[in-house]
């Protein structure tokens, strides 16, 4: 899905300093890009933006040839439930239920049918081991609960994934490998990957990347 934006511009009070102002920018179709740039300076902010969430009606964004500027908070949601996979910074798993069912639960919002060898499937290929599938999420490492917030957001097999990193690092080795999954995985499904994060070594991963201070004309 490309992506395209136009004199994005977004504050969250009325008159106050302007958190975003992006002239121009574009996301080809199955590109994996990666932004980034000190915490504070919006990131969270602009794939709340992408996905629909924040409303940013003085901008043209363009999806898949669809304006999200255009559309009601409800056309937004839809949208998001078939197209947007979305990686919060936070995970946002439900922590009491298991991990099947939080990805069951995931499909079932998107109303995208899904059997358990589907879950199952995409589990064993982000290398969540089979013996906390039936684990509650809180119960699980943030390692762990990083790969199955993924596989929630792909089991919808979205055209556009968000992926916001979590503050809460992993170590090296286990950030690296989790990386070339994530890519493997994105290329393999010829899915638009935007992902941001502080941390500028990530950038050696992606195809395209680009710090925000560049694309943000407030500074
Ligand atoms: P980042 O993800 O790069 O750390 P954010 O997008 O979370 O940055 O925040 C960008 C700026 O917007 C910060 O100054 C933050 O305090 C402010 N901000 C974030 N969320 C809100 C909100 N809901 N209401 C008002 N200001 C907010
Ligand atoms: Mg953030």
């Amino acid at each position: 899905m490309t992506v395209s934006v136009k004199n994005l511009q977004f504050q969250y009070k009325a008159n106050a300093k302007p958190t975003l102002s992006i002239p121009e920018w574009q996301i080809p179709t199955g590109a994996s890009v990666f932004i980034y740039g000190p915490s504070g300076h919006g990131k969270s902010t602009l794939l709340n933006i992408l996905a629909g969430i924040l409303p940013c009606k003085q901008s043209e964004i363009e999806m898949g040839g669809q304006r999200l500027d255009k559309m009601s908070a409800r056309q937004r949601d839809r949208f998001r439930a078939r197209h947007i996979g979305y990686v919060f910074q936070q995970f946002n798993l439900i922590n009491y239920l298991n991990i099947i069912d939080n990805i069951k639960l995931a499909a079932d919002v998107a109303h995208k049918k899904v059997s358990r060898h589907d879950i199952t499937q995409l589990l064993t290929a982000l290398q969540i081991p089979e013996s906390v599938w039936q684990h509650p999420a809180a119960q699980l490492s943030i390692g762990q609960q990083q790969r199955v917030a993924i596989a929630r957001a792909l089991i919808k097999q979205p055209d556009f994934l968000l992926v916001d990193e979590p503050t809460s690092s992993l170590d090296k080795n286990n950030r690296d490998a989790f990386m070339q999954l994530l890519m493997r995985h994105c290329e393999d499904r010829d899915v638009t990957l935007l992902f941001v994060s502080h941390d500028e070594q990530l950038q050696r991963f992606f195809e395209h990347s680009v710090s925000l201070e560049s694309l943000n004309q407030v500074n």
